[in-house]
């Protein structure tokens, strides 16, 4: 028993100096200390041994357990050490590389001329209001004055979906929702921003872009309150020194209707070749609304009046960016959008 002992032991360090990895050592650590080794097995015996032979076999297996033990727990310390020089040596920081840097996005050109365009309207006591991109015919067309066969809804050109309903054109629809919402005749000083849509692709159009309309109704409200509030805009939006002019126009919601034009932002008025040397830059349509429009959402023309207009969102970023070609914004070409960081 001590002969077999004292081999077992030595075969157990025999096989552990050749162990190399942590997994043979976890093995060799079984099969010789696990239940099923031999060390288990002698002990189990030990029954059909002499009574005064036990103890001393006993001390015996236990010397030799402790020896093995000692000897797999200094080489698992020699084989971590060892994976962890060869870690050290191969995930070496190269502290020449150039650092990693944060990618931060930032707004959109559109977003931000749209976000602009709310700021100044808001601190002029308007409401933002917003309503659904597929809209019915009735709200985008006949609600303001536009019956089915109106030769105006041929400059509107859609997508529709199904015969009645479409995606907008404008965002005139949320008016007339928001004027059937409220009580007749309520005061109203709202603007409508928003995604429209049009059957149009060239430099200046896009079958997708987006819109700002405004309306203001209440008692005795007169053009001139629509020149003051549109004036104070375009100075808001694109400086002290610029000049607007209201231009005979027609919109079958208004009456009457005009063109806003303001004075030519990149050459102050004198001519070039942004405003076609007329030195004006057309920038959106109004008019006070057409009593037809109010009467459709409940409102009484006799008593009630005011003025409503529109704009493009990409129009005036354009102008305030001095970007000639709208198709631009919806390339997503980041060389072009990097430029609003
Ligand atoms: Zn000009």
């Amino acid at each position: 028993m001590r002969e077999e002992l004292q081999a077992l032991k030595e075969q157990a360090l025999a096989e552990l100096g050749a162990v190399t990895t942590p997994d043979e050592l976890k093995d060799l650590r079984i099969k010789y200390l696990g239940k099923k080794g031999p060390m288990t097995e002698i002990l189990r015996g030990m029954g059909a041994l002499p009574a005064e032979e036990r103890p001393k076999i006993g001390q015996i297996v236990n010397e030799v357990k402790s020896a093995l033990e000692t000897a797999i727990n200094a080489k698992t310390e020699v084989l971590e050490a060892e994976s962890l020089k060869a870690r050290l040596a191969n995930e070496k920081v190269d502290i020449t590389l150039p650092g990693r840097t944060q990618n931060c996005g930032h707004l959109h050109p559109v977003t931000l001329t749209l976000r602009e365009i709310k700021k100044i309207f808001m601190r002029m006591g308007f409401d933002v209001m917003e309503g659904p991109e597929i809209e019915s015919d009735y709200y985008n067309f006949e609600a303001l004055n536009l019956p089915q066969d109106h030769p105006a809804r041929d400059m509107q050109d859609t997508f529709y979906i199904t015969e009645k309903f479409l995606l907008r054109t404008q965002t005139s629809p949320v008016q007339a929702r928001t004027m059937q919402a409220c009580e007749p005749d309520t005061p109203i000083r709202m603007i409508a921003p928003g995604t429209v849509y049009r059957n149009d692709y060239d430099a200046t159009h896009s079958p997708m872009f987006h819109q700002v309309e405004g309306l203001v109704l209440g008692e005795n409200i007169s053009l001139a309150d629509l020149k003051g509030t549109l004036e104070t805009f375009c100075k808001e939006m694109f400086g002290g020194s610029v000049e607007i002019r209201l231009r005979p126009s027609y919109f079958p919601f208004t009456e009457p209707s005009a063109e806003v034009d303001i004075s030519c932002v990149i050459c102050g008025g004198k001519g070039c070749r942004v405003c076609k040397n007329s030195g004006w830059l057309e920038i959106l349509g109004s008019g006070m609304v057409h009593p037809n429009v109010l009467r459709m959402s409940g409102y009484d023309p006799d008593k009630i009046n005011g003025y409503a207009f529109g704009m493009g969102v990409e129009r005036i970023a354009m102008l305030k960016y001095g970007i000639d070609d709208l198709r631009l914004f919806f390339e997503n070409d980041l060389r072009f959008i990097r430029q609003f960081k």
